[in-house]
């Protein structure tokens, strides 16, 4: 089947067309990066402004670079949710309206099945397996018994990851996203400013990042204040070694409890480097496959979402023409078949 998919959630507009949930004909993605960066975050009414400025662009290229007619299609799957409420109509009505014209299914998909599905466009996935999604928005363990089938088993109770990411940058005056920044400085520093780690409850695969990004703030403050220089690079690699060392330990616990037979590292903070080498380091001392796809389909991207909307066109479950945004959307509650 030839699935086109599109991806409004945030601050990317993308269409993709990929056949059979594997390969990928085509995979646009247009990013407002250069202008939210002069606010130093996403400004919502601006990025849904834009998606409506780009979508029709991107939809004819997506199609165009994939070669094929819309006539070919065989459905459409669009991101319902979670997301930017303004961000995702956008997409939701291009989708619609597509689906009515084209007179064929539409099929809503939840944003994180397709951050944990990215991976599948990489390679076939094992059951049961673990998903660490590591996102802007979100933080999860996520064991997947079968195709489709979440439990999260772990969130963040405060900031994201990826989010602690870009407010430690802002603080060290680096540019909008900061992730990529912080990742570099990090392996840049020759000392390690050592920061606390936020391990919980001793059964708990829950995260906290609020408190190391206070600590990188008070730090970064109190230099300022005595007129010190800030050990930037120093303070990045404290940082990043302590959410890599947490991250890490509670997915390799998670994995070696529920017997996961594959470990997929999804989302934008999937790029990290000192992330990757630790997590493939702990998976090869276990003996687990680690699954990460390449950094093109791990931040947000259309492709992604016909890689998860594959679930439910193999199911044959459908949303009718009234399907709705969810800017809060349950990932359990999608796989469990609600469209
Ligand atoms: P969500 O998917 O939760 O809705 P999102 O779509 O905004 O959030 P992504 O696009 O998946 O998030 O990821 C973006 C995040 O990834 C940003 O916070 C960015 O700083 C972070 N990031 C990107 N590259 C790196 C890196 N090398 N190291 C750390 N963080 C990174
Ligand atoms: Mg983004
Ligand atoms: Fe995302």
């Amino acid at each position: 089947e030839l699935l086109l998919a599109v991806e409004t959630s945030c601050d990317e507009t993308s269409a993709a067309v990929v056949e059979n949930g594997v390969t990928i004909l085509s995979n646009v993605v247009s990013s407002q990066i250069e202008t939210h960066k002069k606010f130093g975050g996403v400004v919502p009414e601006i990025a849904s402004r834009k998606h409506v400025e780009s979508m029709t662009r991107i939809l004819e290229e997506a199609v165009r670079e994939a070669g094929v007619e819309l006539r070919e299609l065989s459905a459409i799957a669009v991101t319902q949710g979670p997301g930017l409420v303004g961000s995702l109509l956008v997409g939701v009505i291009a989708a619609k309206s597509l689906a009515y014209a084209l007179e064929i299914p539409l099929i809503g998909v939840h944003h994180i099945a397709g951050h944990i599905y990215a991976n599948a466009l990489v390679q076939e996935l094992t059951y049961p397996l673990m998903a660490l999604v590591a996102s802007g928005g979100h933080t999860e363990l996520v064991h997947v018994a079968s195709e489709g089938e979440f439990r999260i088993i772990g969130r963040t109770r405060d900031d994201a990851v990826g989010e602690a990411y870009d407010k430690v940058a802002r603080a060290m005056g680096l540019p909008y996203p900061g992730g990529p920044h912080v990742d570099k400085l990090a392996s840049q520093a020759d000392e390690e400013i050592v920061l606390p780690r936020a391990w919980l409850e001793d059964d708990s695969y829950d995260f906290s990042f609020s408190g190391l990004k206070s600590a990188v703030l008070a730090q970064v403050n109190q230099a300022k204040m005595k007129g010190d220089v800030v050990n930037r690079a120093g303070l990045a690699l404290g940082f990043q070694r302590s959410t890599v060392d947490v991250l890490v330990t509670k997915a390799m616990r998670a994995v070696r409890e529920f017997g996961s037979r594959q470990l997929l590292l999804c989302g934008g903070v999937a790029a990290n480097r000192g992330l990757r080498e630790a997590l493939g380091e702990a998976c090869a001392a276990a003996g687990v496959p680690l699954v990460v796809p390449p950094m093109s389909l791990c931040t947000d991207n259309a492709a992604m979402i016909a890689a998860a909307g594959h679930l439910k066109w193999k199911r044959g479950e459908f949303a009718g023409l009234g399907l709705k945004a969810e800017p809060l959307f349950s990932l359990e509650d999608w796989g469990a078949g609600t469209v």
